[in-house]
């Protein structure tokens, strides 16, 4: 059985013990994972606080240089990275529309590359006779990050890179789910990184908990769910640990009667069921109005008769196995409670395979607002479709939880669509579109669904402090 070490200070550390870690395609163990204790915590805030001066001293170009030669070093690597994200993380390596464990890959090399290419420079404020006032942007110190189970490597590195980039040392604790993909990656990163700049621990529960009231770690960037972001706030609190939690949403999508739905349904089932629905910003509540209501379920149901549901290794599988137990468990129970409520399933709806943790994709009318289905977040390969006939009703529905990531208007009436997403409580709104995220735009939630964005220039500055500098003249 293949064991796995921690990172710290750029060296490989082995440890006492271990947890398993298991392929949900078939729930067979394939690693064993090394189970930090709060000492080696404490080492690797040590080394990651050790080496902050040497790091922040170094200019954009050379951090940035670095970050480069760790994607070219990543990409070397690709074959062996994106088959340990299948066997942890389940996804096929291909599967629907290439949106797998490549699309993951492809998508780290990409984000590395774009955001080691950026960079904050100091703004003038005033420049005049009395004086010259700059606004300066600083690296806060150690930076703890914390990441779940459906995008290991991708979300580990939206984490990183602008930390990296702007100055600061990392500590990084990916999910117990899928640590594996991440620990490798410190393995290649130690090859180019100085020592102590990254380091990664892994363990059960209590070494999360243990970074949020670390008092050597300066800021937590978290992504997860709603519960664990308030945990972690409350944590936080003692050190005024600066934040940025990236927490859990339940996106509507409202079709609106003049929607062009040949083109809208390839692109609402693929925003949908991207990663299996274990997206957060995937389209989680789809509001139809009633006269394209019918013509949009029979285009997706279509669709979906069309998949295959299997292990992530085979050719021909479109979408792997939901990660892990608790989250099957999770769609199981919403799906029951949407039968017990006389809504339509027009297909899937039950798990017929159990050797790995599948479930088929499912699409659910007949359904309203107040069901579990509806209110709570799935996170996997179910949606329910909610007919409506007054758009105001929609959206009140899409306002009405206290949620906010993203949100999505289609409709062939561009200005009408956009009166509409300006009135949508999220932090990103698309039109004719959904769940579309790239290096340069900031994301973010509001309400329960977090604060603080990431990606683009407003990204970075959420890894600085700012020290605004007064140069008397007079
Ligand atoms: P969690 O929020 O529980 O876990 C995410 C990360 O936080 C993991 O690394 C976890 O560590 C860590 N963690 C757990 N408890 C604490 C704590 N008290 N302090 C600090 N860190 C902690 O998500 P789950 O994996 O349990 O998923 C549950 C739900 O979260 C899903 O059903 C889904 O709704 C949502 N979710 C949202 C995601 C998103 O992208 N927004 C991604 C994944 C899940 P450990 O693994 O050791 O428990």
């Amino acid at each position: 059985m293949e064991e796995f070490n921690l990172m710290i200070n750029g060296e490989s550390v082995a440890t006492t013990d271990h947890f398993e870690v298991i392929n949900p395609a078939d729930k067979s163990v394939i690693a064993r994972a090394p189970k930090a204790t709060t000492e080696q915590l404490n080492d690797a805030v040590a080394a990651a606080k050790a080496a902050f001066p040497a790091w922040s001293a170094l200019t954009y170009a050379q951090r940035r240089d670095l970050l480069m030669q760790l994607a070219d070093a990543v990409e070397a690597n690709g074959e062996e990275l994106m088959t340990l994200l299948t066997k942890e993380q389940g996804k096929p390596t291909k599967g629907f529309a290439d949106l797998g464990a490549g699309f993951e890959f492809g998508g780290t090399l990409a984000w590395i590359r774009a955001t080691a290419s950026m960079e904050l420079t100091p703004e003038t404020i005033q420049d005049n006779e009395t004086a010259r006032i700059e606004l300066h942007r600083k690296p806060l110190g150690v930076v703890g990050s914390i990441t779940p189970w459906n995008y290991p490597l991708l979300i580990g590195i939206w984490h990183i890179i602008p930390a990296l980039l702007t100055g600061n040392t990392v500590v990084m604790k990916p999910s117990e789910m899928t640590p594996l993909t991440v620990l490798r990656f410190a393995e290649i990163a130690k090859d180019i990184l100085p020592a102590g700049v990254l380091n990664v621990v892994t363990g059960e529960g209590d070494i999360g908990a243990a970074m949020t009231s670390h008092e050597d770690i300066d800021k937590i960037v978290f992504t997860g769910s709603t519960p664990t972001g308030k945990a972690i706030m409350k944590s936080a609190a003692d050190n005024l640990t600066r934040l940025t939690l990236e927490l859990g949403g339940n996106d509507a999508g409202i079709v609106l009667a003049d929607a062009d739905i040949e083109a809208c349904a390839p692109k609402i089932f693929a925003t949908s069921f991207i990663n299996n629905g274990q997206t957060c910003a995937a389209l989680k509540r789809l509001y139809v109005h009633e006269s394209v209501h019918d013509e949009l379920c029979d285009a997706l149901a279509n669709m979906a008769r069309s998949m295959k549901t299997g292990n992530g290794f085979d050719e021909d599988t479109d979408f792997g196995p939901l990660q892990n137990k608790q989250q099957l468990d999770i769609v199981k129970t919403l799906a029951q409670d949407a039968k017990e409520r006389g809504a339509n399933f027009l297909c899937g709806g039950e798990a017929t395979d159990e050797t790995g943790y599948f479930y088929p994709i499912t699409l659910v009318n007949n359904i309203d607002d107040g069901a579990r289905l509806v209110d709570e977040e799935q996170f996997g390969p179910i949606l329910p479709i909610i007919k409506f006939t007054d758009v105001e009703e929609a959206i009140a529905s899409a306002n009405r939880l206290q949620v906010g990531l993203g949100g999505s208007v289609w409709s062939q009436d561009l200005e009408k669509a956009q009166s509409i997403a300006a009135r949508l409580e999220c932090g990103t709104v698309w039109i004719n579109n959904h769940a579309m995220i790239q290096p340069d735009a900031p994301f973010g939630g509001v309400k329960d669904s977090g604060f603080g964005v990431e990606f683009g220039e407003t990204g970075l500055k959420e890894f600085t402090s700012i020290q605004t500098m007064q140069i008397s003249k007079s």
